[in-house]
């Protein structure tokens, strides 16, 4: 299996099938996939879906399709099932993250969503991602977590994505309705027919269906993240991902994520201000691909906040030598500059993060780009 880290994104029909509430059935085979992508080195995030079906039949809701209000309920009450349920098959820790669409539209909070994450990673935690559905009523309705998971997999630098459902992939006509339906096992162009072909969903339990899969895929293989949609229900299928095989349909990114990221940093964020650093903070963050910290910052110019991108330059020169994602604003890196990380806490009263802009979130201008 040729990634590093992948968002694993599992639906509400294997997660509570048959509308029975939460159910271990198909979440073992997909439990044990996790703890040996983990055991082999690799990083996983989960988005799971379910909370919805899981807390149907605890909420009274005397109606086959129930109103939002009662969903959110029903949502509150099972996510506390849904994650107790795959707590369940992991020793190591699981952690529980509720976003909304609108949170990682919001810059300080995608900052936030990613550092928690980063963290969360590093101390081999199970980050489990879900929609916060109490107060997310928009996506209820159209139920996305698909396209949830693709954005976590764009904030947590993920290079693969993994949609679960009961489907095996994407066909060429609905496999329920005809029995010659073929299944694309690789798909590298992601167009109009692609999705008039994949038509909606003809499940009672998932939300999403077919369309809300492709629009993450594509998402997804914007940002160089490659897409796989697998039939979770088939614990067969992850012998097969194990052995590199692809059991499902993939879908093919045109270039790395780093690229990708590279690219979006470099070419489509726009810078807000710029730091400037000493030749030790030159050195690491240039020659040594390090973090920036405060210790090694000059000057600040312009004006920022938490989460925008700014150049950095050195004092002598006005060449750009890196672009990054800021993890203050500039009112809060005039204190800190020339300072010691250990004291950002004492400076300020807190500190969200130690470095000034994390080396993941930082790109190298060299003398031919145009920036
Ligand atoms: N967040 C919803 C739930 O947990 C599901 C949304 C979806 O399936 O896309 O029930």
């Amino acid at each position: 299996m040729d990634f590093k880290r992948v968002v694993i994104k599992v639906g509400s029909a294997l997660v509570a099938p048959e509308g029975k509430g939460c159910s271990g059935k198909y979440l073992l085979a997909i439990a044990r996939f996790i703890s040996q992508c983990q055991e082999q080195g690799k990083e996983v995030i989960l988005v799971s879906s379910g909370s919805v079906a899981a807390g149907r039949k605890l909420i009274a809701h005397g109606s086959a399709n129930p109103s939002i209000a009662c969903k959110q309920a029903m949502a509150s009450v099972g996510q506390m099932q849904m994650m107790a349920n795959w707590q369940r098959f992991f020793d190591s820790k699981c952690s529980q993250l509720l976003i909304t669409h609108g949170d990682l539209k919001d810059r300080l909070r995608y900052i936030n969503i990613k550092n928690t994450l980063r963290i969360l990673l590093e101390n081999k935690v199970l980050p489990v991602v879900n929609e916060n559905d109490t107060v997310a009523t928009e996506e209820l309705k159209v139920g996305d977590n698909d396209n949830l998971a693709a954005l976590v997999a764009m904030v947590s630098d993920a290079d693969c994505l993994m949609i679960l459902s009961d489907v095996d992939g994407v066909f060429d006509k609905d496999p329920h309705k005809n029995t010659d339906a073929k299944l694309f096992s690789e798909i590298d162009k992601i167009d109009d027919a692609l999705y008039a072909m994949a038509g909606g969903t003809s499940n009672r339990i998932a939300t999403g269906g077919m369309k809300t899969k492709i629009q993450a895929a594509e998402k997804a293989c914007e940002h160089g993240i490659q897409t796989y949609i697998l039939n979770g229900s088939k614990s067969e299928i992850f012998d097969r991902l194990l052995k590199g095989e692809n059991p499902g349909t993939r879908f093919i990114a045109e270039q790395s994520p780093l690229k990708a990221k590279k690219y979006w940093l470099k070419h489509t964020l726009k810078s807000h201000g710029s730091i400037v650093i000493d030749e030790g903070a030159i050195n690491a963050v240039v020659n040594k691909g390090a973090s920036l910290l405060p210790s090694g910052i000059i000057e600040i110019y312009g004006d920022f906040v938490k989460g925008e991108s700014v150049n950095i330059t050195a004092s002598c020169g006005t060449r750009v030598l890196a672009k990054g994602i800021c993890q203050y604003s500039s009112q809060d890196l005039e204190k800190l500059q020339g300072k010691n990380s250990n004291d950002i806490e004492t400076i300020l009263g807190y500190c969200p993060s130690k470095e000034i802009i994390h080396r993941d979130d930082l790109v190298l201008i060299t003398a031919g780009d145009a920036n």
